[in-house]
């Protein structure tokens, strides 16, 4: 049996000491019970070239300033794994490195997935030199991790932007609303050239994606999709009117 692609709307590093969208996370967690590890594409872990964490003990990274001393201290202490950094080296060429270890976009998410912090976990980078089709396609290497129980994970915001986030909660601006939905409707239909090209997916897709870091982790999620694989989303809701927390299960 193939394990499930997962894709995670983080929004901000604060979740990870609790909140509306913990719970969320803590049943899909129960629900998948432990694979043998994870490899995880984070908004927050651009290159130029690719690159795969190879460390048996990566570091929990605050690539963030101006949060409270518990945000700064916290700790996600779950193992990396050499050997599934090597076998992801091998499938799509990217170079091991010891030169990061798991960003907020990773640990503030799987914090509540795995709280038990024992499944092994390697980050893949983005490589700023691909465009989107090669994102995607150097995704579709990953597949086969699928049945050696692997689950392959993005984590970001299909809608973020910052600019126009409301700090006291309200209402998602419709053209969140809007670019959320078709989002959710191209995964559904397995029309994964839509998201390829998320620009024409509805008026104003930039103001959803004014850059695109928070988007790409989804193309790794997607790529994963076999024929008859369901498609579920779980945290489906727009945060402070412009920072989509949806959550994508394929599989
Ligand atoms: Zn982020």
């Amino acid at each position: 049996m193939a394990v499930p692609a997962l894709f995670f709307g983080h929004g901000s590093p604060m979740n990870a000491l609790g909140g509306p969208w913990a719970e969320g996370w803590r049943q899909l967690g129960q629900d998948l019970g432990k694979p043998r590890g994870v490899v995880m594409v984070s908004a927050h872990w651009e290159t130029r070239g690719l690159a795969v964490t190879a460390m048996a003990r990566p570091e929990t990274l605050h690539d963030f300033g101006g949060f409270p001393p518990e945000l700064h201290a916290f700790q996600y202490p779950a193992p990396g794994s050499p050997e599934l950094a090597a076998r992801v080296a091998d499938l799509t060429g990217a170079t091991p490195t010891d030169q990061w270890g798991l960003d907020h976009g990773t640990w503030s998410v799987l914090a509540h997935v795995w709280p038990d912090a024992d499944v092994p976990i390697v980050q893949l980078s983005l490589d700023r030199t691909l465009d989107a089709q090669g994102h995607y396609d150097l995704a579709k290497g990953l597949n086969a991790l699928r049945d050696e129980d692997i689950v392959i994970a993005g984590s970001g915001d299909f809608v973020h932007n910052l600019r126009t986030w409301k700090r006291a909660g309200g209402e998602p601006y419709d053209w969140a609303l809007t670019f959320n939905e078709a989002v959710k409707a191209a995964l559904v239909a397995g029309d994964h050239d839509r998201l390829i090209h998320w620009m024409d997916l509805a008026d104003n897709a930039t103001l959803s994606v004014p850059t695109d870091e928070h988007f790409l982790p989804l193309l790794y999620v997607a790529a994963q999709a076999r024929p008859d694989d369901p498609v579920a989303f779980f945290n489906d809701r727009i945060e402070g009117g412009s920072i989509s927390m949806t959550g994508v299960r394929i599989g």
